[in-house]
């Protein structure tokens, strides 16, 4: 029999009364997501723009990779990892160790070598790339990725996650022999990142964007429309167009197809995809053999997604007032069974609910790992059921009034479709297997 997973004993200080440790001093700018992430004990504070990730913070996270890497596999990714320190030279070779001034964490080694701590990595893999002397067309199209921690000295670090100085990311590196095949690559990743947002059940626009320090011709962002998002984005009312502000030309206030005037809203980038041509493979040299054994430059493109700023803009756009909604596929866990209250008139319930708890576990093994005992018995279950309501659990079990009955039935609160349903241990095991998790 699986382990129960018991709610006093997880690493979760919930403050879900009160004001959150590190919430930021009076008149700092804060945030939903920010906010309901400190007290319901997914993130604390430790250091400006710092963050540690607390257990159900790193379980949401390690769904949401894997739906990332289910989603880079079906593209041809290949995952890798590179250093986290970026040699000064490359970064020189390529003009960003100036262009990128001081955003980039910068330090030196005992021998006074110069590293940053990178943002990302596209003179790394275009080297790394470059040193396989042998490449041939018949090897590309080459898709190389990594989900990995990046580090970037924000002048304002704020809004918790979702603008932070380490974070992690998903970011792929594309490397194809014509402008044409990198053109498709690029189109091919842009469709995977709307699978992953359209799987997450996240409502998300794709916009024309500026391509800004990493450089390119063609460039998107992947924006979910917040008010405290800090992108600033126009759309024409009937989705001909789509545009980060930065990319408009002086004075333009209508819809290049239909005329209309364009709608400003506001984003949270989440997402950005560049079309690079030879910008870094001309600069490491990074060639491939032609069908004629002739040298040519890679044609690449990159491709980022904000793992980290994913889970906070989740949070953020889904959630309520005062109670955390998760994506369903990535909630840390999908479910929380609720006992009686010690003492009261169903107390004999307890035994009941447990078994249904085990039992779940047995028939439904996916989802053992993933179900939470409120063992908090001396609260009532009225008062853990409104802290189960804030954590977002996407299912809450109650053992109830009817507990008692012959058969048990229990009571099922459907968080995310704001539903209650009373079953009996069948009902609930039926309702429950259709539950994914990754
Ligand atoms: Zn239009």
């Amino acid at each position: 029999r699986a382990k129960r997973l018991l709610l006093s004993q997880l690493f979760q200080p919930l403050n879900l009364q009160g004001e959150a440790a590190g919430e930021g001093k009076a008149g700092e700018p804060t945030c939903r997501s920010q906010k309901l992430m400190l007290q319901a004990g997914l993130i604390h504070p430790s250091g400006p723009g710092c963050y540690h990730y607390l257990p159900p913070t790193v379980r949401a996270m390690e769904k949401l990779i894997k739906v990332m890497d289910e989603e880079m596999r079906a593209v041809g990714g290949q995952k890798l990892n590179m250093p986290s320190l970026g040699s000064a030279e490359l970064w020189r070779a390529s003009g960003r160790w100036d262009h990128m001034g001081p955003e980039l964490f910068r330090l030196a080694d005992r021998h006074g070598k110069n590293y940053c701590l990178a943002p990302t990595h596209e003179e790394a893999v275009t080297e790394l790339v470059a040193s396989q002397t042998n490449l041939s067309y018949k090897q590309l199209p080459l898709r190389l990725y990594q989900i990995t921690r990046k580090f970037r000295d924000e002048p304002k670090p704020r809004f918790g996650l979702l603008r932070s100085r380490e974070f992690y990311m998903k970011d792929m590196y594309t490397f194809d022999a014509s402008e044409e095949a990198a053109r498709q690559t690029y189109d091919l990743v842009c469709d995977a990142y709307r699978s992953l947002f359209d799987r997450l059940g996240l409502p998300f626009v794709k916009v024309r964007a500026a391509t800004g320090s990493i450089g390119g011709t063609v460039s998107h962002e992947f924006q979910l429309p917040a008010d405290v998002g800090e992108d600033r984005l126009v759309l024409c009312p009937d989705g001909h167009f789509a545009a980060n502000v930065e990319t408009l030309n002086e004075g333009q206030t209508t819809c290049p197809t239909c005329g209309k005037n364009l709608t400003q809203s506001r984003g949270i980038e989440v997402g950005h995809t560049f079309y690079l041509g030879t910008k870094y493979s001309s600069v490491s040299n990074a060639v491939f053999y032609s069908p004629d054994n002739k040298p040519q430059l890679a044609e690449m493109g990159c491709y980022g997604l904000g793992v980290t700023r994913i889970l906070a803009a989740s949070v953020e756009v889904l959630s309520t007032e005062d109670g955390i909604r998760w994506p369903s596929l990535i909630a840390p866990y999908q479910l929380c069974f609720i006992p009686p209250k010690k003492g009261s008139k169903e107390e004999e319930g307890a035994v009941v609910l447990e078994r249904m708890y085990d039992d779940l576990g047995e028939a439904l093994p996916h989802l053992a790992g993933d179900s939470v005992l409120d063992d908090r018995t001396q609260m009532t279950i009225g008062k853990r059921l409104k802290d189960a309501n804030k954590l977002g659990y996407p299912y809450v079990v109650i053992a109830g009034k009817r507990v008692c009955e012959d058969p048990p039935v229990f009571e099922v609160w459907n968080q995310n479709a704001g539903e209650v349903l009373f079953l009996t241990k069948e009902g609930v095991i039926e309702l429950l297997s259709k539950v994914q998790v990754p």
